[in-house]
């Protein structure tokens, strides 16, 4: 398990909880280049840095990476793929969310200000505390399920959520099959949660999906 380049604190994968801050990406004698490599995407996006981010990776995904700009409004910056079905939205203050083909488990929520999207993923997970590893393992087979908000706290981060609510009721899941991955300090299972879209990058997400309610 990756440490913050930002809080130094465990990141947990979560998609649109996290923000890859690839050297590529970066002036090198920049002071802001020093923050490259993982982060929470609350750290970036409350770090005096994270405009800078934000413009070198519009830059780098316009430029060199296949992408046009689709829409600059309200601090949000809408990338498409020139070929494929993807969008990348990023924020003035250095967050980001995606968007490409659906998981077809569960369905969409609208909430007020935008749309939460189910995933359904698998997770494999290494970390050093063998006590959390196997609290989740004995949550996995007794349950079939563990709370991902009660692993983020024992990592320490749940005050690291961005959009709360796209992790309510959010679970590791038990999988057979993944069970042979298992170790003393490794765990495999599905994640099932949701990321939040705001309203302004939900029509991309339609256009990605159609018929999707
Ligand atoms: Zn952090």
């Amino acid at each position: 398990m990756n440490s913050c380049s930002i809080c130094d604190l465990p990141v947990l994968e979560l998609d649109g909880q996290f923000e890859n801050l690839e050297p590529y990406y970066a002036e090198p004698e920049h002071p802001a280049a020093a923050l490259a490599g993982e982060c929470h995407s609350t750290c970036i996006a409350s770090h005096a840095y994270g405009r800078i981010w934000f413009e070198w990776k519009v830059r780098n995904y316009s430029t060199i990476r296949g992408y046009r700009i689709a829409l600059e409004q309200d601090d949000w910056c809408v990338l498409v793929h020139k070929r494929h079905p993807e969008f990348l939205a990023f924020h003035a203050s250095g967050f980001s969310v995606g968007g490409d083909r659906p998981s077809r488990h569960g369905k969409e929520s609208v909430i007020n200000d935008g749309l939460l999207v189910p995933i359904d993923e698998e997770f494999n997970l290494r970390l050093n505390d063998v006590d959390i590893v196997a609290t989740v393992k004995a949550g996995l087979k007794e349950q079939g399920r563990y709370s991902i908000l009660s692993m983020l706290s024992m990592l320490g981060i749940a005050d690291r959520i961005k959009w709360p609510q796209a992790l309510n009721n959010a679970a590791f899941v038990f999988d057979k099959k993944l069970q042979r991955d298992w170790g003393s300090t490794d765990l495999a299972m599905r994640a099932r949660y949701h990321k939040f879209l705001p309203a302004l990058v939900v029509p991309f997400w339609k256009s990605l999906n159609p018929g999707v309610a």
